[in-house]
């Protein structure tokens, strides 16, 4: 697959030298391993990183990739995907190439017959199931699954051990038959993969036993990961080649692990904030208390100063999710509720009416306001 490397380093097409080294370094320093530990994606990132740099700094392959999409140069770029038989120009990647195709032009660069078989493995795509609490503060899960992996008897090559290997003769090695024909459009070259070695070049002699030739074994694996801390739902986190492996030197897939966070029983969260509706009594309101607040994973003491009224916020701060791919942590914020009691005896009806008569209508800001409004 075609990276972009430009937006890689999050520069322009246009950008100068100097502007792709200062991109470059300050993404080098933010995913630097060092301050990343809980992050398994860093890693990945920072080659991917290294990788646009190492093209978007070098005149020739900056150029090779603006014109062809690859940095080593025209016709190495369909080296992924393969091409149909069928149809002479099938995956080929642009317009230089058909031109180069039809009139005979060579496809320059490195060579691209060897390679032109070489399958890049397929994307798994796991999801992941975290508890609210695993979400917020990071987790080592396991998943295990099947995929292909690289045959380690024959390390992919398909040939049994000792036994090698011969360059086809019908394509000579190249992987590809070409034929030329007269058309309208002229004289057309067109190839197709070679039926023989399968586009690979090469014939086994004998396969081996471990993949029967294939060079790929599907295989039962426990893979362990380390989630950081402030995942959200429906984020998916990428481990860059650990899917289906290639083949004929193709690169593996990645993992794209899907999150899926279950709900709190009392917490609502909004990015690393974490939400409590918290009741407390009138008289609790009015005179001020401490209250016990369920945090994340944890039972708080929050104070409620006196005069409190419903909808008033009280933050708590650090008490919320870890801030993703950063230090620190969200805060806690809760809004208080004030609930009045369904039902008084007479004893406590007469001390409410002797405080009703008592205080006056200047103490209440609210229905005062509205009072002189009409
Ligand atoms: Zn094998
Ligand atoms: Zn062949």
């Amino acid at each position: 697959m075609a990276k972009n490397y430009y937006d890689i380093l999050g520069v322009s097409k246009t950008a100068s030298d100097d502007e792709i080294k200062k991109a470059y370094r300050s993404l080098a320093k933010k995913y630097h391993p060092d301050l990343n530990q809980n992050d398994p994606t860093a890693a990945e990132k920072l080659k991917e990183v290294n990788e646009a740099y190492e093209v978007l700094s070098d005149k020739t392959k900056r150029s090779n990739y603006d014109n062809y999409g690859d940095p080593n140069g025209a016709g190495a770029s369909f080296g992924g995907g393969g091409f149909s038989g069928g149809n002479p120009f099938g995956d080929f990647g642009g317009f230089e190439d058909i031109i180069s195709n039809m009139f005979g032009g060579s496809f320059g660069g490195r060579g691209y017959s060897r390679r032109n078989m070489a399958q890049d493995g397929a994307d798994i795509a796991v999801n992941m199931n975290l508890t609210f609490v695993e979400a917020a503060y990071g987790a080592k899960k396991n998943i295990n699954l099947y995929r292909n992996e690289t045959c380690e008897a024959c390390h992919g090559t398909g040939a049994k051990a000792g036994s090698g290997v011969v360059t086809c003769s019908k394509c000579n090695g190249t992987g590809t038959i070409t034929s030329v024909q007269n058309t309208m459009l002229g004289r057309m070259r067109t190839q197709s993969v070679c039926p023989d070695c399968g586009g690979t070049g090469k014939i086994i002699k004998e396969k081996c036993p471990e993949c029967s030739g294939v060079g790929v074994k599907r295989v039962n694996r426990n893979i362990e990961v380390n989630i950081p801390g402030g995942v959200d739902n429906d984020q998916v986190l990428i481990l860059r080649g650990q899917g289906e492996a290639g083949s004929n030197g193709g690169e593996a897939g990645d993992m794209q692990i899907v999150i899926k966070v279950a709900p709190h029983k009392t917490l609502k969260r909004q990015g690393n904030n974490v939400y409590a509706e918290v009741p407390i009594t009138f008289t609790e309101a009015i005179l001020g208390t401490k209250i016990q607040v369920g945090g994340i994973n944890e039972t708080l003491t929050v104070t409620v100063p006196e005069f409190t009224q419903t909808g008033d916020k009280i933050t708590v701060k650090g008490k919320g999710v870890k801030i993703y791919n950063r230090n620190g942590y969200g805060d806690l914020i809760v809004t208080v509720v004030v609930e009045l009691p369904k039902n008084l005896d007479r004893a406590q009806k007469l001390l409410i009416e002797k405080l009703n008569d008592d205080v006056k209508l200047s103490q209440y800001t609210k229905k005062k306001q509205y009072q002189d409004k009409i």
